[in-house]
């Protein structure tokens, strides 16, 4: 049996180990640290209560049968030389493996932003946004107000979800509400990584439409419990602040040292870690070059790395040629609480459509899919 360790059970992990156990002189181990496999996608649609935590978070164990050994421990260290990893004061070697354990907040080494900001990146990150808000409702004044630093996908989602909970809460009890939801951003622009103007000019309209303000140009250089300072010179008084503002790889020992500047695995156009024999690297915490710019970390190509990861190692097992990587967009949703913007094979679809078909894409539950990991990636990707 060749054996193969996967490091990180999100998208690029898992769909990897899903594609790996079709052969049957594979033996996969699969360790994750976190509390499952989490569907970030839907994140923002538990803050609001349109779902709950167990709708978006599975059981490695129980969701991907016995073929796989799922191993819920943090793994410490990789020794490529002698092709090991370490963990939990155990260790154990392998013949190939593949390190996906994404990314976490990017504070740009920003003064209080680590300490100050509310951040969504985790199922329990849901709970201290929603306790904030009721906080906020409870307590109505200005100081209250909520600013989102980032106008990328998750700072759009999350600034829309939060105004939704303060319209609805609103609405329910009758309250006249000061709160206001602001969204700041470095650039001039929503959504940096979208390559399509048609799509930003729909969003900022619904994001005015819905009263969320944005300022732009306005990097952030100090965070407080009391305000948040941009450009160095202008306070917005607030007690709550999010930070959607970016992310950077995961980090783990590797023996010897290879991770970039900037804590990625560069790898080559087969996946493959430059300079390093028999491991791979996909997902957020990989670079991969393409048309010299870096991919965006998006599920979609964790997803798409992983089919052609594993493709590439029976490969090599066989001795056959491996397979070039290229990334080509499936296309673009993102929900607005009831509404979305999508755009699929060019064409760009948005109001009630979109949101349909960004629940029919996502949700599990509507369509009677429980807990079920291997169908939902497919559904998707
Ligand atoms: C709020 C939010 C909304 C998003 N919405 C979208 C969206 O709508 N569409 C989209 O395409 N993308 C979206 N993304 C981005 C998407 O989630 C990531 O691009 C994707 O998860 C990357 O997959 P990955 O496999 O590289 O890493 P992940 O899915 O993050 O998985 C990495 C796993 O590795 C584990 N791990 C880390 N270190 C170790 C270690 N040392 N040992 C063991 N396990 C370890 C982690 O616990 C984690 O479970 C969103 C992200 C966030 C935060």
């Amino acid at each position: 049996m060749v054996k193969v360790v996967i490091i990180g059970g999100g998208f690029g992990g898992v769909t990897s180990a899903l594609n790996l156990i079709k052969h049957k002189n594979i033996d996969v181990t699969l360790f994750n640290k976190s509390e499952g496999f989490l569907f970030t996608p839907l994140i923002a649609d538990v803050i609001s209560g349109k779902l709950k935590k167990r709708d978006i978070i599975f059981d490695i164990k129980k969701n991907l049968g016995s073929k796989i050994k799922a191993i819920n421990k943090e793994v410490d260290k990789v020794d490529f030389q002698k092709k090991k990893i370490y963990y939990d004061s155990s260790n154990i070697e392998y013949d190939y493996i593949i390190i996906a354990i994404g990314a976490k907040e990017n504070y740009f080494g920003i003064d209080g932003a680590k300490e100050n900001c509310l951040k969504l990146k985790t199922v329990y990150d849901t709970n201290d946004i929603q306790i904030r808000i009721q906080e906020a409702l409870v307590d109505d004044k200005n100081e209250n107000s909520f600013v989102v630093v980032g106008a990328g996908a998750t700072g759009i989602e999350l600034a829309v979800e939060i105004k939704d909970r303060i319209d609805y809460y609103k609405k329910k009890t009758k309250q006249k509400s000061n709160l206001k939801v602001l969204i700041i951003d470095g650039n001039d622009k929503i959504l940096g990584p979208i390559n399509n103007d048609k799509i930003r000019s729909i969003v900022m309209k619904k994001l005015l439409k819905k009263n969320i303000d944005i300022k732009f140009n306005s990097r952030v250089t100090k965070i407080t419990k009391n305000y948040v300072e941009i450009n160095g010179n202008e306070k917005i008084i607030t007690d709550n602040v999010f930070w959607a503002a970016g992310v950077k790889p995961n980090t783990i020992l590797t023996e010897p040292e290879i991770v970039d500047k900037s804590g990625h695995f560069q790898v080559n156009e087969y996946l493959k870690i430059k300079g390093i024999e028999n491991a791979y690297s996909i997902g957020d915490c990989a670079s991969f070059i393409q048309e010299d710019k870096p991919l965006p970390d998006f599920a979609q190509v964790a997803v798409k790395q992983a089919k052609i990861v594993s493709y590439n190692i029976i490969n090599e097992i066989k001795n056959k040629n491996l397979k070039k990587f290229h990334y080509n967009s499936e296309g673009f949703i993102l929900s607005m609480g009831n509404t979305a913007v999508a755009e699929v094979k060019g064409i760009i679809i948005s109001g009630k459509l979109a949101w349909i078909m960004h629940k029919i894409v996502y949700s599990i539950k509507r369509i009677g899919l429980k807990n079920q990991i291997r169908t939902f990636i497919k559904l998707i990707f």
